[in-house]
């Protein structure tokens, strides 16, 4: 029987830029996945097809181009309620990716439902994006903005949760399924029920999540879901927000225009149907398209068997990190607990030299605060370096990574 990694292997041959030759004639190791994912022929083609043969505005015209390009577009609206589990597609709006999608909520539905005094809670490994919306937000309501701490493993500490919801206070507590730095998955199904315990509602940022393991919306039960597709093999500029239709009732639009009105007269409008009412104007139609073919790549994989890949990878790399003199990892190194993003830090060495020499060797890996500077405070780092993987990633990159360490330590003596 062929092994998980055996299988994944074979997959490389989709992705024309693992084949490329960077720095001084190295082959690209590329484990910079939870920044953005490489690309498959299928998706790069499905783009390129829809400007070849199928490019037509949507919605709008009768004639064949049009209705075809509407269907390619709506038809990967059902394969996301799909792959996430939801049975109503009206529920399902299409945004540049979850930055997007979180300001959609803060602005559509925070300005609505938000006032004085509210709280709304967040936590200490959160992604700006899933801060400086609710930060301005506050700002303008005079509401409070307040954080779940998170314990030396990585942990979110949910007494702080407890705490917060006994206040009587809270209108809305947002989360990372899953941390872009530490890669903690955040328990939110215990998460969730203490806030329907107490009639709040949550929204779930699955930016790091839905590329990496099954996820369910319907039994995790959360109000707002966002992700990225450039995360999970699909285009940049394309993302989803999901919002639960009783409370997509109940916001107000977000842009206004085109495609997003039934009527408007001098005065006064009236919105389409949803999901329409919140996308306003000419859609990013090649990059839904393209979005669409990258759920049937994975689907076709199985997210169940790339769970267990990255498990496999992740569990090798913090191994063989763990042996390298001088080097800490953050975050829980229970598996179980965490996807396949490490953050750490080599000594006293910047993380930026730690980067620019790996790179020497043809190996990308990110470094500085990941847009989580909040949690880089929780640490007390200004920076750390992050290798992130994904489907096409093989022990023998993370080999690749723990050489080209042992350089950097060489140089760092
Ligand atoms: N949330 C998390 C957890 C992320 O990792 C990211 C991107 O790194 C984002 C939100 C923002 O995603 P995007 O830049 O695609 O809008």
């Amino acid at each position: 029987m062929q092994s998980a990694q055996t299988t994944f292997a074979n997959l490389r041959k989709d992705f024309p830029i693992l084949q490329r030759i960077v720095r001084d004639n190295k082959t690209l190791v590329y484990l910079d996945n939870a920044s953005t994912t490489q690309k498959p022929n299928q998706v790069i083609d499905a783009i390129t097809d829809y400007y070849r043969n199928h490019n037509a505005n949507i919605h709008r015209a009768v004639y064949a181009l049009a209705e075809e390009a509407t269907e390619l577009y709506e038809s990967t609206r059902d394969k996301i309620a799909n792959f996430i589990h939801i049975s109503n597609r009206e529920e399902i709006i299409f945004v540049r990716g979850t930055t997007e999608a979180i300001n959609l909520v803060a602005y559509a539905w925070g300005r609505n439902h938000i006032q004085k005094d509210d709280i709304i809670v967040t936590t200490e490994y959160e992604h700006h994006s899933n801060i400086v919306p609710w930060q301005l937000l506050t700002q303008e309501k005079g509401a409070k903005l307040v954080y779940i701490g998170m314990d030396d493993n990585g942990e979110l500490i949910l007494d702080d949760l407890d705490k917060y919801l006994a206040t009587g206070k809270v209108k809305l507590v947002t989360f990372s399924l899953m941390s872009n730095v530490l890669g903690t998955i955040t328990d939110a199904e215990k998460i969730i029920s203490k806030c329907k315990e107490h009639g709040v509602l949550t929204l779930v940022d699955g930016a790091q999540a839905v590329p990496h393991m099954p996820v369910n919306i319907e039994k995790l039960g959360c109000d707002f879901f966002a992700f990225s597709g450039h995360k999970m093999l699909g285009p940049t500029g394309i993302g989803v927000l999901w919002v639960r239709k009783s409370v997509l009732e109940t916001m107000n639009p977000f842009h206004g225009g085109g495609d997003m009105i039934r009527e408007v007269h001098k005065y006064e409008t009236t919105w389409n149907d949803l999901p329409y009412k919140f996308e306003a104007g000419t859609p990013n139609i090649a990059d839904v398209i393209g979005l669409g073919t990258a759920i049937d790549y994975l689907t076709k994989l199985g997210m169940e068997n790339i769970r267990e890949h990255e498990i496999e990878l992740t569990k090798y790399a913090i191994e063989k990190l763990s042996q390298v003199k001088g080097l800490t990892i953050y975050g829980t190194k229970d598996i179980s607990k965490r996807g396949g993003v490490i953050s750490f830090n080599f000594s006293d060495v910047h993380p930026h030299d730690v980067a620019q020499i790996i790179d020497e060797e043809g190996i990308a890996v990110r470094s500085g605060h990941h847009c989580a500077q909040v949690l880089m405070e929780r640490l007390n780092v200004a920076a750390t370096s992050r290798a992130s993987f994904y489907i096409y990633n093989t022990k023998e990159e993370v080999d690749s990574l723990i050489t080209a360490l042992t350089k950097v330590a060489r140089i760092f003596k």
